[in-house]
Parts: structure tokens; C-alpha cells; sequence
């Protein structure tokens, strides 16, 4: 015999079912998703607003893979962890995929793969080839590293002229240049484009030495190290620095000779910017080759870094930092 359900009883029962499904349906749900209301901290970790407009920039090729990882897994390590600028990788070739996925596995940064379009890398037709070839055999005669390679005058020419105009690296006004198989000795805490940006800093360097420019009025240029520059490259972009490279290549010198990109920009430096708008970064410690700059004292001790302070290029006979160094003064 079933007991007859009164009104009450009814609206009793539709109740309860209610509050039993809407409990239910809050367990499973924070069972799939913890809910930062139950008194967890979930640690948040989503990239700092990029302060500067910034990218960190390497040019090489497929072959590089290994060098490139090295670079950029200390970069990452010691800097850009903590502030996740984008990273741009430039080729004369398309990279391959396997280059880009062990790449880009490495950041949690924005990463873009680039194609440098032809006319930005190969010799010019208007170059007199008989006279380039002449001219690499000069330099092999004289035993000049690369005397004999026409890529490496292209990525010279590139480096000095083009870069900046790649349309992966217009959006930007500031970069850092990595390199290949370099080594990033310590930890760098504070940004350092926010640096130069309040400092009205145009151009940074860590190791300088000697240029040569045969055929131009200026014999030894002290020059800095272009494999490590962290710049402005609306500076490279202005009517200035375009007329003053303009004017370089022109001349044919990339390839008639082998000018370097590195007297090129410290040239233009000299010539272009004050001298208070050029930045040694003292306490990036860093190696290219057999050259290293080791930041000394508070520095290599508050950077944690990996380097040897008596490992240091600063100044060795033939660093040109005692010379840049006046210019501070
Ligand atoms: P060095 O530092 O003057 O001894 O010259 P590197 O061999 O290190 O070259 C300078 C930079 O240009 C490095 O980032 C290289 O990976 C890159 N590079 C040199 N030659 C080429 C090339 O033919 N193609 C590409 N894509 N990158 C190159
Ligand atoms: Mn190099």
C-alpha cells in the first residue's frame, strides 16, 4: 500500500534531488580541475609582461643544430626563463624539421623560424667576380681565417646591412644576438633592454678587439665583438647607419675584401651615437671562441657565474677595452 504523497512531501524530495545533483556536480568538477578555492596555492606560471620590445636573434644554419641548442639552453637557463622574450632563427636555407623541434622544445617563449630572402645574402651580380676571386685569393695567401669562403662575406654583408630588414625581426626595436656554441657564464636578474631603454643605451658589448679595414681610411678600428650585441636596431635602420652602409656596399668591399661586420657597426657607432649611449655589460659573462669576458668580484659572485675571473679578455694585449674604456670618462 503506497502512502499518498502529500504537496509537502513532494517539494521535500524535488529538493534534496536538487541539492544531491548540484553537490555531485561541484565534486566531479574540482576533481577535474583543482579549484584554487579550497586553499591551494596553485603556483601561476605565466610569463611576465615583456617590458621592451625585444627579441633574441640567431643566424645559422642547419648544420649548427648542436651549437644552437648549447646557446640557447644557457640563455634560457640564465635569463630568459624569467622573462620569455621571443626568439627569432634565421637561415639562407629553410631550417629542416628536426632542427625547429629540438628548438623550440627549449622555450616556452615564442619561437619563429626564418627564410632570409636571396637578394639580403648572395654576392651582388654588379660585383666583378674576377676581382672577388682575386681578392679571396689574396686572403688565403695571407692566411686569412675565411679568406677563401664567399658564405662567409654573405653572412658578413647580411649581418651588417639586412638583418634588421627581415620581416620576422621588423616588428621589434631591440635585440640580444646569440650565436652558436657560445657560453653565458652567469645569471642576469634584471632586463637588460629595460637597462638601456631608461639609459638611452643605442649599443652593448662584452669583448672588443682590433678590426681591420685595408682599403678605407681607417687602418685599425677598435672595434667591438658583433657576435654578442644586445641594440637598438632602429638604430641600424636610420637614414645615417642605411647611407653609411649604402655607401660601404657600393664600394664592393664585402667581397672584393672581407670586411667584417663587426668593425662595420663599431664604426657606426663611433660615428653615429654618443659615447654615452654605448654599454659595456660588465657583468655578462660570456665566451666566444677562445675569448672570454669574466665579470670580477660582487659580480661573479652575485651572478653565480660559471667563468674562471682570471679567464678574462678585458685586458689582454690585444682587447681594445682600455681604449673604450676612456670613452666613459
Ligand atoms: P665567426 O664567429 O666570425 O668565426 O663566424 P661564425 O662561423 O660563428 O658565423 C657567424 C654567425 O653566422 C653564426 O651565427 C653562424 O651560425 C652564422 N653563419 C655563418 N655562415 C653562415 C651561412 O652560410 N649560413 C647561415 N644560415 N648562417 C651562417
Ligand atoms: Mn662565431
Amino acid at each position: 500500500m503506497a502512502l499518498p504523497l502529500t504537496a509537502a512531501h513532494r517539494r521535500y524530495i524535488v529538493i534534496a534531488v536538487t541539492t544531491v545533483l548540484i553537490v555531485s556536480y561541484f565534486m566531479s568538477a574540482s576533481k577535474n580541475k583543482p579549484s584554487p578555492s579550497l586553499g591551494n596555492m596553485i603556483p601561476q606560471i605565466s610569463p611576465p609582461p615583456h617590458k621592451a620590445n625585444t627579441t633574441l636573434v640567431i643566424l645559422a644554419r642547419n648544420t649548427d643544430l648542436s651549437g644552437v641548442i648549447s646557446s640557447v639552453e644557457q640563455l634560457e637557463a640564465k635569463f630568459n626563463r624569467k622573462f620569455s622574450y621571443p626568439w627569432v632563427f634565421l637561415n639562407d636555407e629553410p631550417f629542416s624539421t628536426d632542427f625547429k623541434r629540438r628548438v623550440s622544445v627549449l622555450t616556452n617563449a615564442n619561437v619563429s623560424f626564418g627564410l632570409i630572402p636571396r637578394e639580403h645574402w648572395v654576392q651582388p651580380d654588379w660585383i666583378d667576380e674576377g676581382r672577388a676571386q682575386e681578392g679571396r685569393n689574396k686572403l688565403v695567401r695571407h692566411g686569412v681565417i675565411y679568406g677563401s669562403s664567399v658564405s662567409y662575406r654573405n653572412m658578413c654583408r647580411f649581418n651588417s646591412g639586412f638583418f634588421f630588414r627581415h620581416e620576422l625581426l621588423t616588428p621589434y626595436k631591440w635585440y640580444w644576438r646569440v650565436e652558436p656554441d657560445v657560453r653565458y657564464y652567469c645569471d642576469l636578474d634584471y632586463d637588460p633592454f629595460v637597462f638601456m631603454k631608461d639609459h638611452t643605451k643605442v649599443y652593448g658589448f662584452t669583448i672588443s678587439m682590433p678590426g681591420k679595414f685595408s682599403s678605407l681610411m681607417v687602418n685599425d678600428a677598435h672595434s667591438v665583438w658583433s657576435n654578442f650585441e644586445i641594440a637598438d636596431m632602429d638604430f641600424w635602420r636610420s637614414e645615417a647607419y642605411t647611407k653609411f652602409f649604402e655607401h660601404l656596399d657600393n664600394t664592393g668591399g664585402f667581397y672584393y675584401e672581407r670586411w667584417g661586420d663587426a668593425p662595420v657597426h663599431s664604426i657606426a657607432a663611433a660615428l653615429f651615437t654618443r659615447k654615452d649611449q654605448i654599454h659595456f655589460f660588465k657583468d655578462i659573462g660570456y665566451k666566444h671562441a677562445e675569448f672570454a669576458h669574466c665579470p670580477q668580484g660582487k659580480q661573479w659572485r652575485e651572478g653565480h657565474c660559471s667563468c674562471d675571473p682570471n679567464d678574462n679578455f678585458d685586458f689582454a694585449q690585444n682587447s681594445c677595452l682600455r681604449h673604450l674604456m676612456r670613452l666613459d670618462d
